[in-house]
């Protein structure tokens, strides 16, 4: 049996997978702001774990917002801020007194879904989580490539393709200091700031879909710029590394008819026009980062 955990700003959330995939234990609770809090938390949790399957864990699965820093072995980029700066690998092992592995949640989504998902057929998956933000990770012969940096999937840093202000409006800043990056557009906050400019509105992402199907004219332009931004961002994407199947998970992954769109629109950026690559939505959707936690001992590099 395996333990993973999701880690997020409001809650921890563990679950146990037995020898078939399925999850025969899962519970959650609020995230500790305090970090000697948190790692009693977790700890606590494995032990309830642990009783509740009756199995002793070997080893401890973690997925989170962030990475742990190549160079100093710390927790960075974590809106956790309060892991930041931490040892959080070693001082969990230690508190635990068995390995942890800890990765950051679309590399777990990205195991996920290549392990047992919707890119189980594929040899080279790339899964993106398309919610607030936008986070990426790829997994080859279902081993996640976390890279030299910790960097491998972070497509949704680089800038936009072909940004235009003609086409995609004014330059947008995104949080980590550089200005343009896909994140901000080709996420459920990128359609609200495309949206609300040319509406004059202050509508949420699920409410701007709402008002497309219903055949609002501003909708459909913002929701067609979207796709042509996700056509460009994925071409580029595709010309690079070729996966063969890319899962999409996050509240835009919800949009059903983006599987359709993307496809269509990429041609007119894909090298060669050509187009072989399957867009999927995340079979496991929410439960996706828990159940590639759980796996993170077996496929990291
Ligand atoms: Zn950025």
């Amino acid at each position: 049996m395996l333990i993973g955990f999701d880690i997020g700003g409001t809650k921890i959330e563990v679950c146990v997978l037995d020898e078939c995939g399925n999850t025969c234990f899962k519970t959650r609770t609020t995230t500790p702001k305090k970090y000697p809090l948190f790692l009693e938390t977790i700890s606590a949790l494995v032990v309830e774990a642990e009783i509740a399957v009756n199995h002793d864990f070997t080893h401890v699965g973690i997925g989170l917002p962030g990475t742990i820093s190549p160079a100093t072995g710390l927790m960075k980029n974590s809106n956790c801020t309060f892991i930041n700066g931490h040892d959080l690998l070693s001082d969990l092992s230690n508190q635990l007194n068995k390995p942890v592995y800890i990765a950051n949640d679309a590399n777990c989504l990205a195991l996920s879904e290549a392990i047992d998902g919707a890119g189980e057929k594929g040899r080279l998956v790339f899964g993106a989580i398309l919610g607030t933000g936008c986070g990426g990770g790829i997994v080859f012969n279902k081993i996640l490539w976390e890279g030299a940096n910790a960097l491998g999937g972070e497509w949704g840093h680089n800038p936009l393709p072909n940004f235009s202000p003609l086409k995609d409006g004014e330059p947008r800043s995104c949080y980590c200091g550089k200005e343009n990056c896909i994140e901000q557009f080709i996420s459920g906050t990128g359609l609200e700031i495309t949206y609300n400019a040319l509406a004059q509105s202050s509508l949420n992402a699920s409410d701007i879909i709402a008002a497309k199907r219903n055949g609002d004219a501003t909708a459909l332009s913002a929701y067609h710029l979207l796709i042509d931004q996700m056509a460009r961002s994925f071409a580029a994407l595709i010309n690079m590394m070729d996966p063969d199947i890319i899962v999409i998970g996050g509240g835009l992954s919800n949009v059903e008819e983006i599987y359709e769109d993307i496809p269509i629109q990429i041609r007119h950026y894909i090298f060669g026009n050509e187009l072989k690559t399957e867009f999927k939505k995340a079979e496991y959707g929410d439960s996706s980062g828990i159940r590639g936690a759980a796996r993170l001992a077996k496929a990291t590099n």
